[in-house]
């Protein structure tokens, strides 16, 4: 999958490119002709490439609408043509992408409720197999990087070679502001690991409200994603799925025209000396922090040899809560988030364990492996 530029060539025919993000836009679902018609009318401007509807809606209670079903394809087709956009659904399996194909739409994307399944993804890649047109996949609803990039490795063994990724959020129970929750680490990785591969983001299923998606959609380019699936209704109070987070058409023109689309790179020689200069500071503080943990864990494999020769637990919990709550303390005071500083230490604790089991067991104090190491 790595060699190849997927889907790049295509999105390039479509004016993708660094000074223009790639937009996807449209409603969450086509509801009725007149709808989807009024919807892509309103879209018929140089700054949309592609318009996306839902068709078969996977929605999380059977009291809710559903998609239209099938009928609404030829509607969808229709009001694309008319307005000169290309159209994209979501199909959930062979039937979908059979009555997609027959109805001559132009892109494929795979939601995230099927992303997770690899059933379906195959089925999906085998009944897609010899035809050539451009999927992009949603990340599944767990924060799982390796289930998304087994996807997209579904798709392109099976010959697609215009692969894209969308990345719309992770569910979550904990309270967020967002109805799913970015994780932008997840989408840099996988952008680190497949650098060819178009990465789009869905501000609007992240969001779930339309007060956050401006700022998603800035931060999504400013992490050099490549463009932006936004949901727009013509008149989104009255919308039958996702109404709060479809916008109508004037406000989405409004963010979209607000958005800073930066460069990776720039040529203006004192900024570039300066940013070298500041990254090498950086580089210098990285390796001072390494060698400060390394340090770290040399006293906890220290302690763990006094342990081991008083019988006594690793682990103390009154001593662990001790930890948290005062470097909590401490890095609130330092700026530092309360997530941050939480993970952090999580990481440095389970480090810390890792050294002092491993000198428990072997009484050797000088060499630690995870078992991704042995
Ligand atoms: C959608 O794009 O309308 C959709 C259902 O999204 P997701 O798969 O991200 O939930
Ligand atoms: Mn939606």
């Amino acid at each position: 999958m790595q060699k190849k530029v997927l889907g790049y060539e295509l999105l390039k025919d479509w004016g993708f490119g660094k000074s223009h993000p790639f937009i996807i836009a449209g409603p969450c679902g086509v509801e009725s002709e007149e709808q989807i018609h009024a919807v892509a009318k309103s879209l018929n401007n140089s700054v949309v490439h592609l318009f996306r509807a839902g068709i078969w809606k996977p929605r999380t209670r059977p009291d809710s609408f559903q998609g239209i079903g099938t009928v609404g394809l030829q509607w969808l087709k229709d009001a694309g043509n008319e307005n000169n956009l290309p159209v994209a659904v979501e199909v959930a399996g062979s039937k979908h992408v059979e009555e997609a194909l027959k109805t001559g739409i132009d892109v494929l994307w795979i939601g995230a409720r099927t992303t997770v399944n690899p059933f379906l993804v195959q089925e999906i890649a085998d009944s897609l197999r010899n035809v050539d047109i451009p999927v992009f996949v949603k990340n599944p609803v767990s924060p799982d990087l390796e289930l998304w990039i087994g996807a997209l490795e579904r798709l392109d063994r099976a010959g697609l070679h215009r692969i894209g990724a969308l990345h719309r959020g992770f569910s979550t129970y904990d309270s967020s502001p967002y109805r799913n929750i970015p994780n932008w680490q997840i989408p840099i990785e996988l952008k680190r690991r497949f650098p060819g591969l178009p990465l789009l983001s869905d501000p609007s299923h992240i969001c779930g409200n339309r007060k956050l998606i401006p700022s998603v959609s800035q931060t999504a380019l400013d992490l050099d994603f490549d463009g932006l699936m936004i949901e727009v209704h013509h008149d989104p109070d009255n919308a039958l799925s996702d109404k709060e987070q479809q916008l109508n058409p004037e406000l989405f023109m409004e963010i979209l025209s607000g958005l800073v689309i930066r460069k990776p790179s720039a040529e203006d020689v004192i900024f570039l000396n300066l940013l070298e200069e500041l990254r090498d500071r950086i580089d210098r503080i990285d390796e001072k922090i390494l060698m400060m943990i390394a340090d770290r864990m040399k006293v906890a494999r220290e302690i763990g040899m006094y342990k081991k020769e008083n019988n006594m637990t690793i682990l103390q919990v009154e001593r662990w809560n001790e930890i948290l709550r005062t470097r909590l303390r401490s890095g609130l005071r330092k700026d530092l988030t309360r997530e941050f500083v939480t993970k952090m230490y999580e990481l440095i604790h389970e480090e810390s364990i890792l050294h002092q089991t491993n000198v428990m067991n072997t009484g050797n104090m000088y060499e630690t492996k995870s078992s991704k190491d042995s």
